[in-house]
Formats: C-alpha cells, sequence, structure tokens
C-alpha cells in the first residue's frame, strides 16, 4: 500500500480525494487492536502524569461527517481512563445565548484547564463548515474566520495548552452503510436522524468547506491529521498513537514530593 501522509504540509491547499478513507497503512485488524490495547496502558500513565503535574493541558478535537466516529472514537481511545481529568465537550446547534457572543465565546469556556485533557466533540471548526454550507456565513466572513481560529489556537498553545486536532475522513459509500446500520438497530435508532440525510444531499459542499479549513487551519502548532477513518480499528490506533506520541513529548513528570517524606512517621 502506498504510504499516506497523516498530517498534510504546512500551508498547502488540501484535496480530500488525495486522502484515501480506506487506507491501513501495514495494519491489520488484530495487530492494530494489540497496540491500541497496549497504548491504552501508556496512556493511562502519562494521563495520570499530566493530572498530577498540572502544567499542560491536551486540547483533542474531533470532525467528521454524521457517523464519521466521533463518539465511538471516544468510547474506544479513552477505555479505561481515569475519568477526573477528562472532560468531553459535544456541541451542538448554538443556543441563544451563545448566539449572542463571539464564535469562540462557548468554546474558550470550554478548553481543557492545566492538568486536563479535553475532547470536543464537533468544535468551533462547525463554524465554518455547517455555517458556510448552510450560507449562515459568507465565503469572506469564513476568510476572517479562520484567521480568528488561527489566532485563538496560537493563544492556547502559547498558555501551555496542547492541540490535537483529527479530521475522521470516511467515504459517502462507508456513511450510507452506517446510517444503514443505524436504521435496522434498533438500539441504534437512536443515532439516527433524519435530518442527516439532508446533510448528506450536502456531501461535496462540505467535503469543500473541510478541504479549505483543513488547507487554512493547519498550523505548525495545531497541526490537522487526516485519519482515514473507514476502518474503525485503523482509526483507533492512529489517534490513540499521535495522543500518546504528543503526550511523550510533554516532558510529564510526577511532581517533586514534599520534603523529608522519608523522615515520615505514621503513628498508630
Ligand atoms: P450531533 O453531533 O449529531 O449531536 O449533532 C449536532 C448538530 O449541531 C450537528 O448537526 C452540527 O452541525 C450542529 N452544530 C454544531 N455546532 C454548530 C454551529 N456552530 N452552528 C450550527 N450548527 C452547529
Ligand atoms: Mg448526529
Amino acid at each position: 500500500m502506498k504510504k499516506q501522509r497523516l498530517i498534510p504540509p504546512a500551508s498547502s491547499k488540501v484535496n480530500l480525494a488525495d486522502y484515501d478513507p480506506d487506507y491501513t497503512g501495514d495494519y491489520d485488524k488484530q495487530t492494530a487492536r494489540d497496540e491500541v490495547r497496549q497504548m491504552q496502558e501508556r496512556l493511562q500513565v502519562l494521563q495520570e502524569m499530566l493530572y498530577a503535574q498540572g502544567k499542560h493541558a491536551l486540547l483533542i478535537v474531533l470532525q467528521a461527517m454524521d457517523a464519521g466516529g466521533k463518539d465511538s472514537t471516544i468510547k474506544k481511545v479513552f477505555e479505561g481512563i481515569n475519568p477526573q481529568g477528562v472532560f468531553v465537550t459535544s456541541f451542538k446547534v448554538p443556543t441563544d445565548e451563545e448566539l449572542g457572543h463571539d464564535f469562540l465565546w462557548r468554546i474558550h469556556r470550554s478548553v481543557p484547564r492545566k492538568g486536563h485533557i479535553g475532547i470536543f466533540n464537533r468544535s468551533h471548526y462547525e463554524d465554518v463548515l455547517v455555517t458556510r454550507v448552510n450560507k449562515l456565513v459568507s465565503k469572506q466572513e469564513c476568510v476572517r474566520r479562520y484567521q480568528h481560529i488561527n489566532a485563538f489556537e496560537r493563544l492556547l498553545t502559547d498558555t501551555g495548552t496542547h492541540i490535537l486536532k483529527f479530521y475522521l475522513h470516511i467515504s459517502k459509500d462507508e456513511q450510507k452503510e452506517r446510517f444503514q446500520d443505524r436504521l435496522d438497530r434498533p438500539d441504534k435508532h437512536w443515532k439516527f436522524s433524519i435530518g442527516d440525510l439532508e446533510v448528506r444531499k450536502d456531501w461535496d459542499c462540505y467535503m469543500e468547506a473541510y478541504a479549505d479549513a483543513l488547507s487554512e487551519c493547519n498550523t505548525d502548532y495545531a497541526p490537522w491529521h487526516i485519519v482515514p477513518a473507514n476502518r474503525k480499528w485503523y482509526r483507533d490506533v492512529v489517534i490513540t498513537r499521535a495522543i500518546v506520541e504528543t503526550m511523550e513529548g510533554m516532558g510529564l513528570a510526577y511532581p517533586e514530593p514534599e520534603k523529608d517524606l522519608d523522615k515520615v512517621k505514621i503513628k498508630d
């Protein structure tokens, strides 16, 4: 299989047709699953050190089309991680209060504090995706928003927050299969919404909007990862690895203990 890059080169124009959603590199399902399990053990330790040290924060942004696997990524990758210190925020259609502020207001309030991991299930990128496709903002306004987003992410990374952004790339056929599964299985009906079919009609417009967002907001301090996501096991291994590698690079350590702990005697 021809090697496919995960992070597009900075300041290049992304063409999503160059990224195969079926790509699985050198992996097979079993190897990928085993590796995820191994890396999760390391992730548990790293997350505990992040929490104990309280110096860094990690923000993980997940974006995808409907049925792209955002929910199941969260469930799978963070399996067995101490829920203390990990916070998921799912961004929905903005409320009246949120619409009364700038588009980054609700986002900024939800970024993780130091010591925490914050996971965004959808994000500020909706404000240059769904809003653009539905013509709630002009193309010109979108260009300004890319700049605001880049400046905002710069502020976060300058102040101790590491940012990992994942676009879960599925094909239109794969989405159809996953929608069908949601229709066929009563336990999955709750995940299906008729409105998703309307969004599906705009698939090509979304791909264009995604390509622009992935091109304009792919910085060295907050890079986009284009994750081939038709195979869930490959998606999971790619994302888990990126998280573990980022955290390994943070210089995490347990904080210095209080002085003279070795002399402490606990009375009966
Ligand atoms: P779900 O993630 O399936 O629960 O759906 C959430 C819905 O909220 C999706 O249809 C998103 O497109 C929509 N949404 C999220 N953020 C925004 C936003 N900033 N503007 C408009 N719609 C949004
Ligand atoms: Mg949905």
